[in-house]
């Protein structure tokens, strides 16, 4: 359902993704990790067309990601995404900012937005909180806002970058938890996240990336006790 085909990617000079090959099925978890900078958001990024990318394939259920506005809208349909930084509109309530994109992208009536959105907010626990700006939630909260966002538009894939690292250490299982049910209901899911313990109990498969490149992937348990490269086993000593 995910293919992307030696995908290439320049910022100016500095090419940030080499021959980028990855195949992810319906329902599957996966999980990106790797050092900073060795283009795991740009990666995502790329997979509903936050960045373009010059050379390769990338096609998302049977749609090729080609640049045409249609194009771009259908996929976007399709594929949530959820930030390190939760980018929720600060100037609406969390309610408006979850029945935004379902009216005007999507032209639903909006007491039919409103609906779903109580119904995903419900989900993340956080239907008590509909009237509150972002600025008055924890981080926490936040995120599970920007996730029940997410869901409104009813993906079949999510992508995670870091949704957890900008969180107070006692909300990131809040947030984890929440990511934990969706995976077991069978959406697919793409996160990139350093959270290890999610990688070992969710991840269908565990992708380590260097420098623009795939170097390895692998079952989580043959990836983190039988890691074959020298560099995801420094990697790992590093983090673990
Ligand atoms: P991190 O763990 O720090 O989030 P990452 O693996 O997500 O890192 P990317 O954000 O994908 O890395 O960036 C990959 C490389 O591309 C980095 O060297 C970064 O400096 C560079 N880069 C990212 N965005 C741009 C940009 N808009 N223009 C130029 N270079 C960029
Ligand atoms: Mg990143």
């Amino acid at each position: 359902m995910i293919s992307m085909e030696n995908v290439n990617k320049w910022y100016g000079d500095f090419h940030v993704l080499k021959d980028v090959n990855l195949t992810i099925k319906k329902g599957e978890k996966v999980v990106i990790c790797g050092p900073s900078g060795s283009g795991k958001s740009t990666t995502i990024r790329c997979l509903n067309h936050l960045e373009k990318f010059q050379q390769g394939n990338i096609v998302i259920n049977g749609t090729e990601l080609i640049e045409d506005v249609k194009v771009v809208r259908h996929i976007r349909s399709q594929v949530g995404m959820v930030f390190q930084h939760f980018n929720l509109f600060p100037h609406l309530t969390v309610l408006d900012n979850l029945v935004l994109a379902p009216t005007w992208v999507h032209k639903k009536p909006r007491k039919e937005a409103i609906e779903t959105a109580m119904y995903y907010l419900e989900r993340v626990k956080i239907a008590n909180q509909a009237k509150k700006y972002p600025n008055q939630l924890s981080g926490g909260q936040q995120q599970r806002v920007a996730i029940a966002r997410c869901l409104c538009i009813n993906p079949e894939i999510m992508l995670f970058d870091e949704p957890t690292s900008a969180l107070d250490p006692e909300m990131v299982s809040e947030v984890l938890d929440v990511m934990i049910e969706l995976a077991n209901e069978g959406i697919t899911m793409v996160c990139v996240t350093h959270e290890m313990g999610f990688a070992k109990k969710v991840a269908d498969r565990v992708i380590f990336m260097d420098q623009g490149q795939i170097i390895e992937e692998n079952d989580p348990e043959t990836f983190f006790e039988q890691p074959e490269s020298d560099r995801l086993q420094l990697f790992l000593d590093q983090i673990l």
